[in-house]
């Protein structure tokens, strides 16, 4: 039996907090903001270190889901499911109680792969809910892709702003979406160096692309005109920012930067950061594109982040403020009006 609890936070429409002592399920699930369309966000399995650093994620990755939600102009807005990842675990049961979690709320939450879950996580808890989706979706595609593609369309505005038509890219992390986005670079004739915990993630770069690998303690510091962080979030924080060589920060991963102050001292520092949730909404936008729009391929929506990018470039030059900045006003904005609108 799985017990939930609401918790309130302001802010958010929801957060469930669930435990399951027969399975060892638990973990929070957090709708941010169904005012346009259902709550979309993964779920991620994480071992976090605390109660408290499980709650925090949920919070800050399903509002950023909001945030890639209207800044992508998609009728859904941001949710996440976190499950903290531990011995007592009773893997596929707990995966099928989420499912039934997910099925509970009737369509509000859309969900799907997020980092460190696996097809079969995600099978067993679609077998209890047809709102969970996965790669194995007929039709869907390759979601990771869609996502490694919208990185591209945003380093793309990023090197053009710059000037550069070149350059050396470091990718942080080889995984689904990192070797995609490397697959894109290399087509382009880009020099691709690659860093991965996994050595034989990193070894498939090398073997495959031609990539120069990496220590991955030294890949922040790597000299290089694009770092591509492709693992996971808080990379450029107070301690990391100042060793930062690269021109250009754009990457997959959720929550790139640590907090604001990061982001103001890559700007400081005349780094160009393209915003995390604007560039790697690739997945989402090839979610509800299937989902909602019926669409055969999303090939033409991702691009459009090339432009999305540019113009948050050229605001952040006007202005004289971060990207990071300029985005978040943009999509604060954009969601003051969509719940103004619902009343
Ligand atoms: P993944 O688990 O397939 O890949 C992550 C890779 O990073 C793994 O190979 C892992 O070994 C490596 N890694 C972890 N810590 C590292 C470190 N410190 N240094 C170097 N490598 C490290 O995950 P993914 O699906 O490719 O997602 C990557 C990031 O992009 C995540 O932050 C995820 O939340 C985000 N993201 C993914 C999607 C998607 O479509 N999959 C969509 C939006 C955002």
């Amino acid at each position: 039996m799985t017990n939930l609890t609401d918790i309130r936070v302001e802010g958010y429409e929801r957060v469930i907090r669930f435990r399951n002592d027969e399975n060892g399920l638990r973990g929070f699930l957090a709708l941010h903001d169904t005012s346009v369309g259902p709550a979309c966000g993964g779920i991620r399995l994480w071992p976090y270190a605390s109660e408290e650093a499980a709650l925090r994620d949920a919070l800050r990755l399903s509002r950023a889901m909001t945030y890639k939600a209207v800044t992508a102009e998609l009728p859904c807005g941001g949710g996440k499911a976190v499950v903290e990842r531990h011995a007592g675990m009773r893997r596929r049961e707990a995966f099928e109680s989420l499912g039934e979690i997910v099925d509970g709320l009737r369509g509000k939450f859309l969900t799907g792969p997020d980092a460190g879950v696996t097809e079969d996580d995600l099978a067993a808890a679609g077998s209890k809910s047809r709102y969970v989706m996965h790669e194995t979706t007929p039709g869907v595609g390759d979601l990771s892709h869609y996502t490694g593609l919208g990185v591209w369309h945003g380093m793309r505005a990023c090197l053009e702003f710059a000037g550069l038509r070149k350059a050396r890219v470091a990718v942080q992390g080889v995984g689904s979406v990192g070797l995609s986005l490397a697959r894109v670079l290399r087509e382009q004739g880009f020099e691709l160096l690659v860093a991965d915990i996994n050595p034989a993630r990193a070894e498939i770069a090398a073997r495959e692309l031609g990539a120069q690998v990496v220590a991955p303690e030294e890949m922040l510091s790597v000299q290089c005109e694009v770092l591509a962080p492709c693992a996971l979030g808080g990379v450029v924080n107070a301690e990391t920012v100042e060793r930062i060589e690269a021109r250009i920060v754009c990457g997959s991963a959720n929550n790139i930067l640590a907090d604001d102050s990061a982001g103001d001292a890559l700007a400081r520092r005349g780094i160009l950061y393209a915003p995390d949730y604007l560039v790697n909404a690739g997945a989402l936008i090839r979610g509800v594109d299937f989902g909602v729009h019926k669409r055969p391929d999303s090939f033409a929506s991702v691009a459009r982040i090339y432009e999305r990018m540019r113009n948050v470039l050229q605001l952040a030059r006007e202005r004289g403020v971060s990207t990071a900045r300029v985005a978040d006003e943009l999509a604060e904005d954009g969601l003051r009006k969509r719940r103004a609108l619902r009343g």
